[in-house]
Order: structure tokens, then sequence, then C-alpha cells
């Protein structure tokens, strides 16, 4: 049996779900630490996630974890003004929008294991303890909370059977809340010097007043998490411009980095450039020689369908203009996009496949509730009203669902965006006066939307974490309708199938309590509404659409389609959805 250190080295990839070209037995993980410096929201995720590309790009399984410092358990319970996106997981997990930017980089999906909070630390730390299973001595925040985080990413690496380990530390070094953190990548580092790197994304600001890059912030930073006793081995040199040697030279002597390590990051108009740009200042060299994998290593990235990918993206030129309806868009003065985030990147997915350029706009629904005339929706090729909660806004969206059906603008409803597509057409084809989810009104006449039994007992005891239906959930399709044509070409197109023949079979992650009213199904596809996509037992709406005769595209989907799009691999519907819009500009022009 190997030995195991008290950090638990040497149980890399020892379990079942190893994959072919995974480490033998005697490969140690390697860990690579992703934190911050300075400020928050210059790139770290994206860093992360660029890192984790470039490593698999050179033939080194890679996966990527990201720890939030949070209490709450997972990201489900934050509101989107205050958090952004939470992105949901094949497995259901509710995470935060950076795991959205790993999978969309690795191109594949990642499981619950790579994502973790301080309160789900402390959460089974605490479970443990219940179960005796510290076999009765004494449970301490260190060292238990920072084996418990060691113990969770060796598990990510074995279930994803990685070589190395990418982890993103939430939050900025500093701060009182991901100390914890600091100190697993400390006490790691005294085990296994060689197997663990660190990797600080830091900041230099150029104050206007003198147009010259500031390395202090940086020099602070470094230090900062110095006196965790932890020593950036890689700075990451995020700034409006590429920084110059002078300034390489400075941040390299102050923070004990030799200057190849000093990686220029500059802002650039588009993230998917960001692992090209680390690639051409030879990052993934430094990391594969910091870790011992240059003998493992290609020597060369194969970053081909990737750079097609960001050549596509350039290429674009015709524009399409595309509304984002929805309420979270304000905190203070400042204009929240992140909380669509996924939906945007699947928008943007599509439609550089087709090679336009998507002008996306972000439309409060709250004016038009205040009388603003709805006719500027007509400046739009296309309109999104993606997931939701709540009743601020929702009769300003019912207007806009009611005037892209009317006004036959392309529609594509996510989750909440196909409730109201339904409510709308309830209340003003279907003649079901008031109609309504039980969400907003639990008294309406006509609950089209409502809680299943299920769900409702939930709500009564008030557990809301977690709880909402989460995850991949299977949906079958029928044939002839927009959906199965844009999942499946002309298999899906066919309107009779014969009996021997495959089912319409999709499988998309799912995030919500409410449901379409099994009830109201008949009398909603009598008035002309048809549900193209159905759960395998017919009791769950999946998908709901116009027929094409009536209008060109107008769908909704309970699930969110946004959360498997990928840049290598655009999602069918929201592909549908832009092409339908561009052919009806075309037409227009
Ligand atoms: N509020 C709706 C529900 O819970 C929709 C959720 C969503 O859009 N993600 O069912």
């Amino acid at each position: 049996m190997a030995l195991r250190t008290p950090l638990g080295s040497r149980v890399v990839a020892r379990n079942r779900t190893r994959r072919r070209n995974t480490p033998p037995r005697s490969r140690p993980l390697k860990f690579l630490f992703v934190v911050g410096g300075v400020m928050s929201g210059v790139g770290k995720g994206v860093a992360s996630a660029s890192i984790a590309l470039l490593l698999e790009a050179r033939g080194i399984r890679t996966t990527a974890l990201k720890i939030d410092p949070y209490i709450n358990v997972d990201a489900g319970t934050m509101n989107p003004t205050e958090h952004g996106e939470v992105f949901v997981l094949a497995d259901g997990m509710e995470t935060d929008q950076d795991m959205g930017n790993y999978e969309r980089f690795l191109n594949r999906n990642l499981s619950r294991a790579n994502y973790m909070t301080t309160g789900s630390i402390y959460l089974s730390v605490i479970e443990k303890e219940r179960n005796l299973a510290y076999g009765g001595r004494n449970v301490e925040v260190v060292p238990d909370i920072p084996l418990e985080v060691i113990h969770r990413i060796r598990r990510a690496a074995e279930l994803d059977g990685a070589e190395v380990a990418v982890v993103e530390i939430g939050g900025t070094v500093g701060e009182y809340q991901n100390i914890l953190f600091l100190e697993a990548i400390r006490m790691l580092k005294i085990e296994e010097p060689d197997n663990v790197g660190v990797v600080l994304v830091s900041y230099l600001p150029v104050p206007s007043t003198i147009g010259e890059m500031k390395t202090k912030p940086t020099q602070y930073a470094a230090r900062t998490l110095n006196s965790a006793g932890v020593f950036a081995d890689i700075i990451l040199a995020r700034a409006p411009r590429p920084i110059d040697a002078k300034r390489r030279e400075k941040i390299a002597r102050a923070c004990s980095v030799p200057p190849q390590r000093v990686i220029s990051a500059p802002d650039v108009a588009n993230i998917y450039e960001v692992p090209l740009n680390f690639e051409r200042e030879h990052l993934t060299d430094e990391l594969c020689l910091l870790l011992g994998l240059q003998r493992r290593c290609r020597p060369t990235a194969d970053l081909t369908p990737w750079r097609a990918f960001v050549r596509r993206s350039k290429r674009a030129k015709e524009t399409l203009r595309i509304a984002v309806v929805g309420k979270y868009f304000h905190s203070g003065d400042f204009v929240l996009a992140d909380v669509y985030l996924s939906v945007l990147e699947a928008i943007k997915f599509s439609a550089w496949q087709k090679g336009v350029r998507p002008e996306l706009e972000y439309v409060s629904t709250i004016p038009f509730e205040q009388g603003t005339s709805l006719a500027t929706l007509d400046a739009f090729d296309a309109i999104v009203v993606p997931g939701g909660f709540g009743s601020r806004g929702i009769e300003g969206t019912l207007k806009v669902v009611s005037y892209a059906r009317t006004r036959k603008i392309p529609y594509l409803g996510l989750c909440y965006g196909m409730q109201l597509m339904v409510i709308e057409y309830a209340r003003n084809v279907a003649g079901l006066k008031g109609a309504h989810t039980t969400e907003i009104n639990p008294h309406t006449p006509h609950p089209v939307v409502m809680v299943l039994p299920e769900q409702e007992a939930l709500l009564k005891r008030q557990q809301f974490g977690g709880t909402m239906r989460l995850g991949e959930y299977p949906a079958i399709l029928k044939a002839g309708t927009i959906a199965a044509e844009a999942y499946f070409g002309s298999r899906g197109r066919r309107q009779r199938r014969d009996e021997n023949e495959q089912q319409l079979l999709i499988t998309e992650r799912h995030r919500h309590r409410y449901e379409v009213n099994p009830e109201y199904v008949r009398p909603l596809e009598e008035a002309g509404l048809v549900f193209s996509g159905v759960s395998p037992d017919g009791r769950l709406m999946e998908i709901a659409e116009l027929p094409r005769e009536v209008h060109p595209f107008m769908v909704g989907t309970q699930f969110h389609p946004e959360f498997r799009a990928r840049p290598l691999a655009p999602h069918p519907l929201f592909t549908a959805f832009i092409q339908v819009a561009y052919e009806r500009r075309r037409h227009a022009a």
C-alpha cells in the first residue's frame, strides 16, 4: 500500500472513474492556485479557465475548481444583483459563474466536486465530526478546514481524471474571508513543494492624471500574500495596456519573481483571446517548468480549434440587434450584465458561427409598466427573455411577450421567459382571463403555471436552498416542430415518424420550481400553442412554441439551454433563433 502523508498525497487517480489517459498511480497531483490581488473583477476566472485550457492544449488533463469564501452553502440562494449569474452544473449544483467559464473554455462538463464555499466546507467538517469521523479528537479551524479543502481538491481531480488542478480562490488577498484557503496552500506547499504553484492575478492601474502604469498596489498585494506564508510564483499583470520592460523588472524585483514570470495581461475586447495572449507570453512554458511537467507536456500547444473560433468571432461584421429583456440590471448606477452571462455568451457563439456580430442591448421592463411605448422594440431583430424570479417588472415583460408575438419578432424565452410566454398566450389568445403563475398570484382564477405538490411541500417547510428542480433532465421532442428541427435537423423535421425510429430525446439543465399546469395543457393546445418538448412521463412541459405558419420563431424552454452553449459547440436552439432573426433582417433590408 502506498504511504500516505498527513495531507493525503499519493491518492491521485486511484478510483473507478479513471479515464484512459489519466496519470498512473505514482504521478502526484499538481496544484495550481490562482489568487487575486489589488481588486476583484479583473478576470481571475477567465485567467483560471485560460490556464486550464492551455495546459490541456499541451496534452495535460487539467480540472478547474472554484472556492468561494462566503458562508452560503451554494450560490443558489443569492440575489443575482448581489452575486451575478447562478450557473447550474449538469448534476444540479448551483454555482458561481466562473464555473461556466471553466466549462466553456474546457468544453466539457464539470461536477459538483469542482465547486466549494466556506459554508459547504464547514458543513462537511461538522457532519464528519458528528459521525465521529475524527476519532474523538479536538476538531479545529486550523488544520481541519484547510485539510478538508485539500481533500476536496484531490477528490475533484480524481473524479475528473486530472493531473493538474487549477484552483481559483474567490475574493482578494488580504480579505479576512479567504485566509483559510491561503493556509491550505501554505500547508500543502510545506509538504509538497514541487507540486504546488501560485499564480497571483494582480492589477496595475494607469491613473488618468499621470498616464503612468503603477506597480505599487501589486507590490502590496504580493506582500499581503507573503504575510499569509504564501509566495507568488507567477504574476499576471492585468492592466489597461501591456506592461513595459521597466515595470516588469520592478515587479520582479519587488515581488521576488523572475521577470519572465511576470506575464503581461492587457485588457482585451474579447475574453476568448486571453488564452492566445497568454500563450504568446509563454505562460504555459513557465507553468510546465514550475510544476515539473516540462517532460510530460507537448512542446507546443494545439490550439487550432480555439484559434479558428477566435478568428470567426473577429471576422463577423454584419450586426444583429438583440434585446435581452429583464430586471436585474442595476446596482447603484452600474448596469449589471453579468446576471445573464451565459445567455449573452450563448447568443455570441451562435451568432459568430453564422458570421454575424450580435449587438446586445439590455432592456428593462419596468418602464413598459409605466407607459413607455413598446415601439422601441421595433429596432430589434430578436428578443430574449431570460430566467428570473418574483413579481417586479413582470407585467412589463408580459407586454414585451405580447408585442413579440403580435409583431412577429423572433422570441426566445428561457425558463421564466417560457412561463410568461404561456401566461401571455393563455390570457390573450386562449381567453383565460387573469391567467398567471402562482409564484406571483396564488389566487389567480387560471393557474396556468404552478408548483407541483412535491415542491409545495418544500416551500411549506421553507426549505429553499438547493431544492428547486435542478440540473439535467430529459425531454422528448415532437417531430416537425421548430425545436425538433433545431436539435435534430432533417430527422426532426419529418412530420411522421415510423414506430421503430428512435425518439427525439434531449437532455438539458434546469433551475425552477414552477411548471406549466398539466390541467391547462389541453386548452392551451386547443388555442394553438404547441408543447414541442415534454418530459418522458408526459407530465412536464419542457418547450412551448407557436407553429411556423403563425410566427417565425416564438419558442420558450422550461430549461436553460444557455448553460450548455460552448465556444466550440454553440447551442442548436440559439443557432436556430439567430438564423431566423438573420433571415428576417435580410428580408426587411
Ligand atoms: N421563477 C420561475 C420558477 O421558479 C422561473 C425560474 C427561472 O427562470 N430560473 O419556476
